[in-house]
């Protein structure tokens, strides 16, 4: 089963392989896609969508699509609570345009000084699509954000986020632990669920 998934981000394809292996998952220039999607939605599900729908329309006027099983998307954000759920679907560019994790880390702890209710969580919206169906699960984390970075690890906000049950940020936590618990590794497990079913 070859599936596609729309994106060229190292960090989340090396995470993703690993969780769906034996599955085999081609990144966007293994299929010789070189276009920008622009994540334009105003929710996760929106943009999950909007990813997916926008390969799955490439292959077909590729005349590629049959050559996969499927192609999925997803879209994540984290969810501070005493911002009241921001930065949500923006947490990519937070600290503005272009995207740049340390500068939206360095925000995030900007504003939660000197707040005590830290609570967090990730959430990851996955959008898997081919000619037969249009589907959608996702994944949570709960935690809460540090006060300060630590860890090498991971990317994004990982050295900031701590999840729940652990004393250590995502980027210190070895990569097998963030890959069980993690928001993105609960929607590949229902996704997966979903493709064996
Ligand atoms: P997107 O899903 O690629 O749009 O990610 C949105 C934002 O969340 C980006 O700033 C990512 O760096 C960050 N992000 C996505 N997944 C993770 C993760 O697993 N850990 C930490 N940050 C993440």
């Amino acid at each position: 089963m070859k599936l596609v998934f729309a994106s060229n981000n190292a960090h989340k394809l090396e995470e993703v392989r690993k969780i769906l292996a034996p599955l085999e998952v081609l990144c966007l220039r293994d299929i010789g896609f070189v276009g920008e999607i622009d994540e334009t939605g105003t929710t996760l599900e929106a943009n999950s969508l909007l990813k997916a729908q926008a390969i799955w329309n490439w292959l077909q006027e590729q005349g590629l699509a049959t050559t996969v099983s499927g192609v999925f998307a997803d879209d994540t954000g984290l969810e501070i609570a005493a911002l009241g759920g921001a930065p949500g679907v923006y947490s990519a560019r937070w600290a503005g345009e272009p995207s740049n994790d340390a500068r939206n880390r360095q925000k995030a702890l900007c504003e939660l000084a000197g707040v005590q209710d830290r609570s967090a969580r990730f959430r990851t919206v996955i959008t898997w699509i081919n000619q037969h169906t249009v589907q959608q699960v996702d994944g949570v984390v709960n935690g809460h954000m540090a006060t300060e970075e630590s860890g090498n690890g991971g990317f994004g906000y990982d050295a900031l986020f701590i999840p729940d049950g652990y004393d250590a940020t995502f980027a210190v936590l070895p990569a097998e632990t963030k890959n069980t618990i993690s928001h993105r590794a609960r929607a590949l497990h229902a996704l997966r669920e979903l493709l064996l079913n």
